[in-house]
């Protein structure tokens, strides 16, 4: 079994309880005496991978082939560190069970495959969404960690200021087109569901036509009716006349979904993802893809990103009092007058300081995103209908002073969630 150090006693060592698997989220059952000997080979291994990235608070691992053997990588708020090695054998049994237990087809190897499974550890539940694709070396396996109790769901509990909340709240409820962007894997799923949580549900009429992935959805309709092999267009229609206000679609990947999409953006709120470097160059993919610049630019309300960032540990987060020039030249506001960051080391390395317990002094603990919205005014709209130059746009959004992810990743530098040094981080090229 893992053991680690006990909280009141360091010279006792206690022992952690394994994590339990509790069933795939896709409901199918799994029949671990028909796999008895992959079950054998790799179950105790593979709760062992993830009982340690759990106990050292992971949001996600990877186990990938390598060389001779497997490497395991966990990601602490998004930063990756080593979690070990594995032999060539381990690796195979570990990605396979992982498979099994989310439901999925642990036979298929060469397919990408996507899936979840319920899970409990030291007394909490959680939801581990498994995936795997091929690489040249075998097969990739990746688990991304979610604690159901520490919810980051709604736009408020990723991290949103309430007034660019309310200003969403405002352009959803309208007809149009409202798009998630961002690389992939950059929470754009997560922020499009935000945006759907973000309408009142008890007022307007909202359907979905995604796996919601285990979200609970209040008051939202699946279109669960749907004849095999119906159009999305003629989906759009039907849902309309069951008097659809809002609809999450599929992500805008291709003509054959972003045309029906802006053909309906008349008389629909729909809600959608795109993957796009910025907003700037979403706009010009989105004029490529509709083919018709004037329909994006009369369809589109809004473009919103997010990048993620560590939040400052509210244990041990050290306060500074910035000079007012320094403020000026970051474009905060004077009536600033206390900033906070990682703590200093002592000034005397020979002064011992007590480590901090609850971030292990990393100095931060959990993560926090921040935004961007790109509003569609009169301004970007004329840009839009010649074409959507990510130049000429990024410009008229600095005109506009419309926000931007710098200056809302200041916002929450000002409110003291993260610091200065973790901003210049997360925006310096890769
Ligand atoms: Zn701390």
């Amino acid at each position: 079994g893992k053991k680690k150090k006990g909280k009141d006693d360091v010279d006792d060592e206690r022992e952690i309880e394994p994590v339990s698997f509790q069933g795939p989220i896709n409901g199918q059952e799994v029949n671990l005496k028909a796999h008895a000997k992959l079950v054998e080979a790799g179950l105790v291994r593979a709760k062992d991978v993830v009982t340690d990235a759990m106990s050292l608070r992971a949001d996600s691992l990877k186990v990938e082939p390598k060389g001779p053997g497997g490497l395991v990588t966990i990601y602490i708020d998004g930063i990756p560190q080593s979690g070990g090695k594995l032999s060539k054998a381990e690796t195979l049994a570990v990605t396979q069970v992982m498979k099994l237990v989310a439901g999925l087809d642990s036979k298929e190897r060469q397919a990408a495959q996507a899936g979840g499974l319920k899970a409990e550890f030291e007394g909490k539940k959680y939801l581990l969404r498994v995936s795997t694709s091929a690489v040249p070396e075998g097969e990739r396996l990746m688990v991304r960690i979610q604690d159901t109790s520490q919810k980051l769901e709604t736009l408020t509990e990723m991290g949103m200021g309430e007034p660019m909340r309310q200003r969403l709240r405002e352009i959803l409820v309208k007809p149009g087109v409202i798009l998630a962007i961002g690389p992939p894997g950059s929470g754009t799923t997560t922020t499009m569901f935000g945006l759907l949580k973000n309408v009142d549900s008890y007022q307007y009429t909202v359907f979905i036509m995604v796996d919601p992935g285990g979200r609970t959805l209040f008051g939202v309709s699946s279109y669960d009716d749907k004849p095999a092999g119906e159009s999305l267009e003629d989906s759009l229609v039907r849902l309309g006349r069951k008097e659809a206000n809002v609809i999450l679609v599929e992500p805008v990947k291709s003509a054959g979904v972003a045309k029906p999409v802006f053909g309906k953006a008349e008389n629909l709120t729909l809600i959608s993802e795109m993957p796009a470097k910025d907003t700037a160059t979403a706009v010009t993919q989105l004029v490529q893809l509709v083919g018709d610049a004037g329909v994006v630019a009369n369809g589109l309300k809004a473009l919103v990103t997010q990048k993620m960032l560590r939040r400052l540990c509210p244990s041990c987060k050290s306060p500074y009092r910035p000079k007012p020039d320094f403020l000026k030249k970051l474009g905060l506001d004077e009536s600033v007058k206390t900033l906070y960051r990682v703590p200093p080391p002592p000034e005397d390395p020979k002064e011992q300081i007590e480590p901090c317990e609850k971030c292990g002094d990393v100095g931060y603990f959990g993560r926090v995103a921040m935004f961007e919205v790109l509003e569609v005014t009169p301004g970007i709209q004329e840009l839009i209908q010649k074409g959507g130059d990510p130049t000429a746009l990024r410009e008229q959004i600095k005109k506009e002073k419309q926000i931007t992810l710098q200056k809302d990743g200041l916002r929450l530098v000002a409110e003291g969630v993260t610091s200065l040094e973790e901003l210049q981080r997360v925006f310096k090229p890769a």
